[in-house]
């Protein structure tokens, strides 16, 4: 990494000159990679700009904010005693995981719906019930422990590259092997769906191993709603190729950061793209190009945390 470029994403943007009296400082967060926003720049550079260094307000999806809600509430299963991790406890868990979702973003429940009284919602509340059964059929909870749920991620690889990620689940064996469990609840194109989790999945399984040193025994994505469950077993060589992987990829997000240049990549992806309106490759023009975004306490948002 060019110094430039490091100055870019370690600055806290302090002015000099300024008070000398030392003011209350909110906690900064350096820019990191994350798997969303690696897959983002691969899919198209200028959905990256607009999501990562723009950040556009983008319209939660129903679909989007029920794969949240089941991930809270498995969360939630998995932090009480094996024996009560049943199916009632977790359709239990789903009112109140969905009131406390919508205390941490009010705007939620008007975005998704027209009121507390819309008829959708409660056959939406159904339907992450439904993917909560779907999970009981794929596995039982009781006769798990898993070591974290909901578990942050962050490494710096050599080159200085910070990763950042949110592991749903892992599962440590006492013989010390590590499965990384992912939990699918959405409808994307199935092969470019697996395309994706794929390398989020080896995204955390490079960031375990340089964290904890063993490589990851196996990575498991579960589909909530195909009721389907993939295992993967990556190898050392692998990681160290997918490592100078994210690491081109975070030099050409710097470069264009730099120049300002994130080029649109038309895709059939392009349909779930919320930034058409914006895309020159649909007659649109993105706003003035901001600059390289300075680290800031809020670096992400609660849906970030699912595909
Ligand atoms: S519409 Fe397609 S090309 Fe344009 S920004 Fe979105 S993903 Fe990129």
């Amino acid at each position: 990494m060019t110094d430039s470029a490091r100055d870019a994403i370690s600055s806290t943007g302090q002015a000099l000159g300024e008070s000398t009296v030392p003011a209350p400082r909110r906690p900064v967060r350096r820019l990191a990679l994350s798997p969303s926003r690696a897959s983002d720049f691969k899919q198209c550079p200028l959905l990256y700009r607009l999501r990562a260094v723009d950040r556009l307000p983008e319209k939660a999806t129903k679909a989007q904010v029920r794969g949240t809600l089941v991930h809270a509430v498995l969360e939630e299963l998995f932090a009480k005693p094996a024996a009560e991790r049943v199916p009632a406890t977790a359709y239990a868990l789903v009112e109140p995981a969905w009131q406390k979702l919508q205390q941490e973003r009010p705007e939620l429940a008007e975005e998704l719906f027209t009121g507390a009284e819309d008829p959708e919602q409660e056959p939406w509340l159904a339907s992450a019930r439904g993917l909560l059964d779907s999970y009981f059929g794929l596995e039982d909870p009781r006769r798990l422990q898993p070591e974290a749920c909901e578990l942050l991620v962050e490494t710096e690889l050599d080159n200085g590259v910070l990763l950042r990620g949110y592991i749903d689940r892992l599962d440590v064996a006492p013989t010390g092997e590590i499965r990384v469990v992912d939990y699918k609840t959405g409808n994307a194109p199935r092969e470019i769906g697996e395309a994706k989790a794929l390398f989020q999945m080896k995204f955390y399984a490079l960031a375990l191993w340089k964290l904890r040193g063993v490589v990851p025994r196996q990575l498991q994505l579960m589909y909530l709603a195909n009721r389907e469950t993939l295992k993967y077993a990556p190898d050392e060589a692998e990681l160290r190729r997918f490592e100078r992987l994210v690491s081109a990829i975070w030099q050409a997000i710097l470069t264009a950061g730099r120049t300002g240049d994130f080029r649109p990549s038309r895709s059939r992806l392009c349909d779930y793209c919320n930034h058409k309106a914006l895309c020159p490759e649909f007659g649109g023009t993105p706003p003035a190009y901001p600059g390289w975004p300075e680290p800031t306490a809020d670096a992400e948002t609660v849906l970030d945390r699912t595909d």
